[in-house]
């Protein structure tokens, strides 16, 4: 017997979000291109599959450092491999040119290490401009310099120039258009391809889009806002994390469930156990009333999550048995209301989602 709880991959659900990012990037030019980012794992969802659904639409994929990028290599992924965080040691360098390793550098000492390697032929390289984010990347007034010296030293070739956005979430917040303003002051009379977009920049600044656009949390199919978004809204969820109602109790008024005994009925009440806590990932900060779906029907949440097993209040949701369908957040619950619940980010309970949790792909 398998346990019931798992994460279902849509597969068709993430490519049908990844055409609409890259119909967003085309929007800036018919020749802009969308890199997916596939980092810490794809977002929860399994890094290989992911990558391996993704690679024959996108041009590039995207990972935090050269582990992912050599895991990657080995489950037989063979597009080019953007670096976010770039080089952190030199020995990376011979790395990134022998397995198609594109890194993102960001500070000058890395550019003093690509030019003095002895390199086979030049590598793709990326350049990290720090427009106000202030944690990685050169300072805007050195990015020339930095680029001519790349450039001459024939150890690097197709350079673009990128930036990371603070704040493209907050639609109304103006510092995103300082950023866009603070690279084109110092990118634009170089003539170099720009990057600047993630997600939220890619759905809302439409100033954002450039050559090259760098979707992550949106191909999963969660809108990066919380508030409504016409475009974002039209994403498909891809993960589905679903369980089975694994045992039921009548509790009377006054009884408390779990841990702490932190929920007490109010009312006779009808508890569902389902088999799965935090040990897979579903959040411990999910507080009592976190909507979960019963048959399709909202239950809430009752007392503290457990390592393996939660405990639901599914007195309204109708005929209720053993082995009825759980849906913790997905295709008819999204996980930016249970991150709200929880009070953390939805990328967060996606990223943190551990190897325990079976994922079952469908195409
Ligand atoms: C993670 C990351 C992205 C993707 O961001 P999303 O908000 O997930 O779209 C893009 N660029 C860089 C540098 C990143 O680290």
């Amino acid at each position: 017997m398998t346990r019931p709880s798992h994460a279902l991959i849509d597969l068709a659900a993430l490519q049908s979000n990844y055409r609409l990012a890259d119909s967003l990037s085309k929007q800036a030019s018919a020749t802009a291109q969308t890199l997916a980012v596939v980092k810490a794992n794809a977002y929860g969802h399994g890094a290989a599959a992911v990558a391996a659904a993704l690679e024959p639409l996108a041009p590039v994929l995207a990972v935090a450092c050269c582990d992912e990028a050599v895991a990657l290599r080995e489950a037989g992924i063979v597009k080019p491999l953007l670096l976010l965080e770039g080089i952190l040691s030199d020995d990376e360098i011979a790395l990134c040119v022998a397995r198609n390793f594109w890194p993102m550098i960001s500070d000058v000492r890395q550019v003093d290490a690509l030019l003095a390697a002895p390199l086979e032929r030049p590598l793709t390289t990326w350049i990290k401009v720090d427009t106000g984010m202030h944690r990685l990347g050169i300072q805007p007034a050195e990015l020339a310099t930095q680029y001519l010296r790349l450039r001459d030293s024939g150890k690097a070739d197709n350079i673009v120039v990128a930036t990371h956005f603070a704040s493209a979430d907050e639609l109304d917040n103006p510092f995103t258009t300082t950023q866009i303003a603070r690279l084109a002051a110092v990118a634009g009379r170089l003539k170099i391809p720009l990057s600047m977009a993630n997600s939220p920049a890619l759905l809302a600044w439409a100033a954002a889009r450039a050559e090259w656009n760098r979707p992550g949390f949106m191909l999963y199919g969660n809108s990066p806002f919380d508030q409504p978004h016409a475009i974002a809204d039209r994403l498909q969820p891809v993960m589905t994390f679903r369980s089975q109602v694994m045992a039921l109790r009548q509790l009377a008024a006054g009884e408390a469930v779990g841990y702490g005994e932190t929920w007490r009925a109010q009312r006779p009440s009808l508890i569902a156990t389902i088999p799965v806590g935090y040990g897979d990932g579903y959040p411990r900060t999910a507080a009592n009333g976190t909507p979960v779906l019963i048959n399709g029907q909202p239950g809430l949440l009752a007392g503290r999550v457990s390592m393996d097993l939660i405990t639901v209040d599914v007195t309204d949701c109708g005929p209720v048995q053993v082995g009825d369908g759980v849906e913790l957040w997905g295709r008819h619950l999204a996980v930016n209301e249970v991150s709200r619940w929880a009070a953390t980010s939805p990328y967060e309970l996606l990223t943190r989602l551990p190897g325990r949790l079976r994922r079952v792909y469908r195409e």
